[in-house]
């Protein structure tokens, strides 16, 4: 079978995508749903990837291929032994090493046009914003409650699309919030703030590796959609069961008294 960029070795000058682009894409393109334009629009988009394990790996690894301009990486924690199951970037090799720092080192090797900048410090309430101000859409890959809320927080403030996903034993749940749908509410909508549930971690309870795969990948599904130009769905909350296997959609609406979207502050 031919290339499907060839023909079109000039890349195109409707669109600004060059050659190599159109044919790296091809098969995108091929999709009814989006067109040159919309791959264009991709090319020149940066998102802010927050956690880097069980689910910022398959995130980290589609985003990356997918053509995007930059990434910027946050995580403090190095890499351990019971992290390998689950956090498929890393090999024993890199172990005690910065997660950020490996993450950014392989995905250099995978998309060599991806701009990636990497941190290796907590994500808090004063490095976010400006984190989150230079990015055009939001992954949350943490596991943290309060962590999740400030970038919640953050998102809304800001007006930035934001993915989140966690995971835990057998399940996942994934939520889309967009700021430019103020009815569809925001992870404080449904996880109140004032009222944070006793940590889960996965090191307390375990987590089933693929159930946490599947939902970072179900999360690089719905970031890549809306980077190419779909509407983002949100006032839904996915719950994904993995030894059904299952995934449910639970709609919900904006919580009347909500302290961050109903009520939002200045724009910081
Ligand atoms: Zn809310």
């Amino acid at each position: 079978m031919a290339g499907a960029g060839q023909g079109r070795a000039e890349g195109s000058k409707a669109s600004g995508l060059d050659a190599d682009q159109l044919s790296q894409f091809s098969r995108l393109l091929l999709l009814a749903d989006f067109d040159e334009v919309d791959l264009l629009s991709l090319c020149q988009k940066r998102v802010l990837l927050v956690g880097l394990g069980g689910l910022g790996a398959p995130v980290a690894l589609y985003m990356a291929q997918a053509g995007l301009q930059a990434m910027r990486l946050i995580d403090p924690d190095t890499v351990s032994l019971s992290n390998l199951p689950r956090q498929v970037l890393f090999s024993p090799d890199d172990l005690g090493r910065y997660k950020a720092e490996v993450v950014a080192q392989k995905l250099r090797q995978l998309a060599p046009r991806l701009q990636v900048e990497e941190h290796t410090e907590r994500a808090t309430s004063a490095n976010l914003s400006p984190w989150v101000a230079g990015a055009d859409l939001v992954l949350d890959c943490t596991d943290q409650f309060s962590v999740r809320q400030e970038i919640n927080r953050t998102c809304i403030h800001l007006g930035k699309p934001l993915i989140s996903a966690s995971a835990l034993q057998w399940s996942g749940q994934l939520l889309v919030v967009d700021p430019n749908q103020p009815e569809a509410g925001c992870y404080a909508c449904l996880f109140d703030p004032a009222n944070p549930p006793k940590e889960a971690a996965c090191g307390a309870y375990g987590v089933f590796s693929t159930a946490v795969g599947t939902m970072g990948l179900l999360q690089a599904n719905e970031a890549l959609k809306i980077l190419l130009g779909k509407k983002p769905s949100a006032g839904a909350l996915r719950v994904f069961d993995a030894k059904e296997p299952r995934l449910e959609t639970l709609r919900f609406s904006a919580r009347l008294g909500c302290p961050v979207c109903q009520n939002r502050p200045p724009v910081r």
